[in-house]
């Protein structure tokens, strides 16, 4: 029998993962992937400093969740696994650096004294009394923008100083800009289970109820670490999925149409050289490309995930001389409402990671760019440069150009990460039924099955797996 043909878009991590999980599952499968950049990785980019390499889009990954580690462990990249310091992470607000809220969910509180030290007196009191206040008239399994729900129950400066900071430093958007069951799916449970039960359904409860729901830590236990990262970068895994996924990768091949008639899918576009069809194919791109390659296979699912939004943002990698006068944090998420810094968080990654801090100096991250507003994303090189230099001595007082700017490498990222809004979940169902009567079609990545490196690595499994199933 001939060997089932596999066209996967997109060598970014999801196309990579399903080409790994493809030659797993078959190797005698002909797997061809097609990138339009002229390397792989997609967000996952790693650029060789002097200093060593160093991530330029992720840099992280949350390890609790064990799935991801377990897959880079069956890759044999146990060793180059690295943890992240004990170094805490930071909130400047007011003007001023504040210790980010401990307790809660994604910095919402059950009650007013973890943020009491972020928020005025008059707020700390309306979350202390929101338990009294009406309820939530919320319907089992729907759903809200993050922005409005705590707005709504505790103020705007819970969710300007606060919520938002912390959902940005993950989706490059603003509270008002995600959807609460997409991005903290826990409280959209937690609100379900209070409605279900007939209990007054209210923000601190619903807290409440998530803090009850986690395990107690055992004091004797060592600290399970929450994020891994790679001591290499990323690049260690983007290239080792590469080599060990037996594909033919086919760079600076842009697909700009997918076709399908009997004999199974075509592909064409500029730097896309192949002949013949394909029996399965993997869309393994971001969504409004996804979208314009779903247009004449499945025309319902394109016109649903149009609807899918990207939110810009910017990484200037700094590496400095020394790092004296560097505060001993992980880092600084900026509050959205802060007037005069336009950085939206800066991490201090030879501090966050000690593999990283072994380089010697100092190395800095800064992120720019939120969802609507991507001005300073597209500013002069030489801006951001100057810009993150600015906010980072505002902020923290260490100056950048008296330390020795010894390396800077400015990444944009138009279009980086999906907009998780309060009808993406919908949106993503749609787009699913969608292509589920077209045979051997499947779609992966980021604005499918989550933005983590975790979540787009289990998406891209679970599509493979599907098309395996499908013999
Ligand atoms: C700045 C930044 C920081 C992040 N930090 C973290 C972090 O620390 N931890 C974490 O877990 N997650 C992080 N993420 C999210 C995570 O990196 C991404 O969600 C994930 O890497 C996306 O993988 P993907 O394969 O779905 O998409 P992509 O990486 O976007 O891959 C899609 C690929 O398709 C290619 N492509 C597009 N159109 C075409 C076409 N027409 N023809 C052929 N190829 C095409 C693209 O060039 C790209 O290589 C971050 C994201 C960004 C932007």
């Amino acid at each position: 029998m001939a060997p089932t043909r596999y066209a996967i878009i997109g060598a970014g991590l999801a196309g990579l993962t399903s080409a790994y999980e493809i030659h797993k599952a078959d190797p005698e499968a002909v797997i061809h992937v097609f990138e339009a950049e002229d390397r792989i990785g997609g967000k996952l980019f790693t650029v060789a400093f002097e200093s060593g390499p160093t991530d330029m889009g992720a840099e992280a990954y949350l390890a609790l969740r064990s799935d991801a580690t377990e897959f880079f462990v069956e890759l044999g990249l146990a060793d180059e696994l690295v943890r992240p310091s004990a170094a805490s992470s930071l909130v400047y607000t007011g003007g001023e650096l504040k210790n980010l809220p401990a307790g809660g969910v994604m910095g919402i509180p059950s009650h007013s004294a973890p943020v009491a030290h972020l928020v005025s007196t008059e707020t700390a009191a309306r979350i202390d009394a929101e338990g009294d206040a009406d309820p939530i008239d919320w319907q089992v399994g729907g759903d809200v923008s993050v922005g409005e729900l705590v707005r709504e129950r505790y103020g705007a400066e819970v969710v300007d100083r606060i919520v938002s900071s912390l959902l940005g430093g993950v989706y490059s958007c603003s509270a008002d800009d995600l959807g609460v069951r997409a991005t903290v799916p826990q409280l959209a449970e937690a609100l379900d289970a209070l409605a279900e039960a007939g209990e007054k359904v209210t923000l601190s409860a619903a807290v409440k109820r998530c803090e009850s729901r986690r395990p107690p830590r055992d004091p004797g236990a060592a600290p399970v670490p929450v994020f891994a990262g790679f001591r290499g970068g990323y690049a260690t895994a983007y290239e080792a999925l590469a080599e060990k996924s037996g594909a033919d990768i086919h760079l600076d091949a842009f697909v700009a149409a997918v076709t399908r008639d009997l004999r199974g899918f075509h592909i064409s576009g500029p730097g896309v050289n192949v002949d013949g069809a394909y029996d399965r194919l993997i869309l393994a791109t971001p969504a409004p490309t996804t979208a314009a390659l779903l247009k004449s296979i499945a025309p319902e699912a394109s016109e649903a995930l149009k609807s899918v939004k990207l939110a810009s943002s910017a990484v200037v990698g700094m590496k400095f001389d020394s790092d004296a006068g560097l505060p001993d944090n992980s880092g600084v998420l900026v509050a959205i409402s802060e007037p005069d810094v336009q950085t939206k968080a800066f991490t201090f990654s030879s501090k966050k990671w000690p593999h990283l801090g072994e380089r010697g100096g100092a190395l800095v991250r800064a992120s720019f760019g939120r969802f609507g507003d991507d001005a300073i994303v597209r500013a002069e090189e030489d801006l951001l440069v100057d810009t993150a230099l600015d906010d980072l001595a505002r902020i923290t007082g260490f100056d950048g150009r008296e330390a020795g700017l010894a390396e800077i490498y400015v990444q944009r990222w138009f279009g980086g990460l999906p907009r998780y809004d309060a009808a993406h979940l919908a949106t993503v169902d749609k787009v699913r039924a969608g292509i589920d009567d077209v045979h051997g079609l499947e779609v992966a990545g980021a604005w499918a099955g989550g933005v983590g490196v975790p979540a787009v690595i289990s998406d891209a499994r679970e599509a493979v797996a599907r098309l395996i199933r499908l013999g």
